[in-house]
């Protein structure tokens, strides 16, 4: 392993933070790992602390949005270690979001080196309070100055770090959600599949509005024929049918990959759910509802982790899941997951990536 060159900050910022309200990233940590891709190659990337970077009005992400960024999290372990969670998907993720939208590939064994030292060096910003975390962002631009639609030929990648509360710091409260049927936010072909920022400002608007309306996110349907449920926010869906775990498939290609969603799908089989991983329609999902079949809905995703949802809201119909309260596999999801990455379960699957302290 090289060494990564570090320039440690003079000014920690570790006292403005507050930690009894941490919240979701509105916090960041110390350092931050940089590297810079010029003349064909990244560079080897150092450990600087976390400060302003300056950019000229025609950098070409401003305008074209030639960037993506990744999401993960450092825990504290019960016996005062560091586990990072599956990496090494994030790592391959990253890969596939640059490659769509042209964006050159970073190694995954350099990504993995630079998250290992950046947390390393600021371990003490990994919080011992249960549920609270270190959340991980790596971005990657486009620092070319240009107008004109075309890629850029330099890039930077930085990840930076965010200690983030737990979501259920006012205890679990299953979400309202919007069925959306005047937005969509992705289609077949399209940017779907990759973590980058247009998919996002597209979400806005709707989620604004679903806010609005008294909700807390929007459910996205498919693109073409607004029937088959794709996403729910920024989470992969699941449904609880009978005894069968279902979620929409990658194979559509418009739904994140989510690593979430990997796990749930593996820890699933362990529970004794059927898991089919189909298309599925709003309507089925209400038409399950109406015969009691509908058991559970959640989302999932790397902050929140699993999220129970508790009211859908259709073209003018609610279906109320589950009295609006959590469900069993839900909350056994959520209780296992979280028990494995604070170490207080056996690690089966080799998720836990561990810092050396
Ligand atoms: C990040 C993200 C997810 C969840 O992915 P995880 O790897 O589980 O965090 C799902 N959908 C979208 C659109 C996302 O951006």
């Amino acid at each position: 392993m090289a060494d990564i060159k570090i320039t440690q900050t003079t000014k920690t910022r570790f006292d403005n933070v507050d930690w009894s309200n941490l919240g979701f990233g509105k916090f960041f940590g110390d350092h931050v790992f940089v590297s810079d891709y010029e003349n064909g190659e990244w560079s080897e990337g150092e450990i600087m602390p976390y400060g302003e970077v300056l950019f000229e009005p025609g950098m070409c992400t401003l305008h074209y949005g030639q960037t993506i960024f990744e999401g993960l999290k450092a825990f504290r372990t019960v016996d005062n270690g560091i586990n990072i969670f599956r990496p090494n998907m994030n790592a391959k993720r990253l890969n596939h979001s640059c490659a769509r939208v042209c964006i050159p590939e970073f190694s995954e064994f350099k990504f993995l080196d630079a998250i290992h030292d950046l947390v390393k060096l600021d371990q003490k910003w990994v919080p011992n309070v249960k549920g609270q975390s270190l959340y991980i962002r790596p971005v990657v631009f486009g620092t070319g100055n240009f107008l004109g639609v075309y890629k850029s030929e330099t890039y930077k990648m930085i990840i930076m770090t965010s200690p983030v509360g737990s979501y259920y710091e006012g205890g679990l409260n299953p979400l309202k959600i919007l069925v959306s049927h005047d937005f969509v936010r992705a289609v077949r072909g399209g940017l779907g599949t990759a973590k980058t920022a247009a998919n996002y400002a597209a979400s806005l608007l709707a989620t604004e509005k679903a806010k609005a309306a008294g909700f807390h996110q929007v459910l996205w349907l498919d693109g073409v024929n607004m029937e088959n449920i794709d996403e729910v926010g920024a989470m992969n869906i699941m449904f609880v049918i009978g005894d069968e775990l279902i979620t929409p498939p990658l194979s559509q290609g418009t739904i994140l990959a989510g690593v979430t969603r990997d796990t749930v799908i593996k820890l699933a089989e362990e529970m004794g759910l059927r898991i089919a991983e189909r298309g599925i329609k709003v309507k089925e999902v209400f038409e399950a509802h109406q015969v009691g079949l509908l058991k559970e809905v959640f989302g999932t995703g790397t902050a929140a982790v699993i999220s129970p949802i508790g009211l859908l809201h259709y073209q003018g119909n609610s279906i109320i899941i589950n009295n609006n309260e959590i469900g069993a596999y839900t909350q056994k999801f959520y209780d296992t997951i979280v028990a494995i990455q604070s170490g207080e379960i056996e690690d089966k699957y080799n998720w836990n990536f561990s810092i050396s302290l």
